[in-house]
């Protein structure tokens, strides 16, 4: 198999790629997990279900973003619609909107930090 982020190939068992240091989760589920130092399912993942509902729904307020740490965008959403007095919330929550439903599509599958969202 090969390593998602940068392509190079990884020996099967291993979850880590040692040219990007980049975790995955690529393979079957196995009891294997004691591994070196990485889980297949990183515990500080976000959820990809989350934080595309907090979009649809709280989009408006940035939720989602600041959810998955993408803090500038959830402060200019947040932003637009304060500073407007809530007359431009339309656009705060369609922008919201779209990126929820990107999110739960996974063409959004990253954190702010780079990190994969688990399902
Ligand atoms: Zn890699």
């Amino acid at each position: 198999m090969f390593c998602k982020q940068c392509g190079k190939p990884i020996d099967d068992g291993k979850d880590l790629c040692d040219e990007c240091s980049k975790t995955f989760s690529g393979s079957s589920n196995t009891t294997n997990v004691n591994s070196n130092s990485s889980v297949n399912t990183d515990p500080n993942a976000k959820s990809k279900i989350a934080a595309g509902l907090l979009g649809i729904f709280l989009g408006w307020l940035g939720v989602h973003n600041f959810y998955l740490g993408y803090t500038g965008k959830a402060i200019a959403q947040l932003l637009i619609s304060v500073l407007s007095c809530f007359t431009l919330t339309f656009v705060s929550s369609i922008w919201g909107l779209i990126e929820g439903i990107l999110i739960l599509t996974g063409s959004i599958n990253v954190d702010g930090n780079g990190n994969p969202l688990k399902d």
